[in-house]
């Protein structure tokens, strides 16, 4: 799979202090992106799990869990969730945030989504969209992101917001 980069320490990713895989390729071109480097699918530089896993582990001390950030994590859900289900034995959680909707990614049926989501402790889901950009949110860029408990989502039916 291609990253764009690794950042090794993050606190603006996620709850906690985090280690954070920026995916490399993104069809959402949201205008105003922080990230338009990560859209091209050729760029950045291909990782196999394993190089990953082994980043990780190497700096997992003091880490509360691992962020999936892009570019689109989900053009990448069969690694990831790999990399999610390793890293959740390491007794980190996972954050993935994605330009498509929670409800876009349930409809469809590819098993790598559904493990990703699986997979993942909170999504962050959604487009930016410029002309709802709030500064004072956590973790998000713009008003429409919600932050989903993923596992008390699946377990209620409908979308339970971190925190709810
Ligand atoms: S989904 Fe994220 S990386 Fe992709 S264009 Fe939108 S803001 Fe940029």
């Amino acid at each position: 799979m291609r990253l764009s980069g690794i950042t090794l320490e993050s606190i603006v990713d996620g709850p906690g202090l985090r280690i954070v895989l920026f995916t490399q390729g993104c069809p959402h071109r949201c205008p105003h992106c922080q990230n338009p480097e990560s859209w091209d699918y050729d760029a950045g530089e291909e990782f196999s799990v394993r190089q990953i896993m082994r980043q990780l582990k190497q700096n997992r001390k003091g880490k509360q869990g691992i962020t999936f950030s892009g570019g689109e994590p989900f053009l990448h859900a069969a690694e990831l969730s790999e990399i999610a289900r390793k890293v959740r034995q390491m007794d980190l959680d996972v954050v993935t945030f994605t330009g498509f909707t929670y409800e876009e990614l349930l409809a469809n049926t590819e098993p790598g989504i559904q493990a990703l989501l699986t997979g993942s402790d909170l999504l962050i889901d959604g487009k930016y969209i410029h002309k709802l950009r709030d500064i004072g949110l956590q973790f998000r860029g713009s008003s429409n992101q919600r932050i989903i408990d993923i596992a008390a989502s699946r377990e209620k039916g409908r979308v339970v917001l971190w925190g709810e």
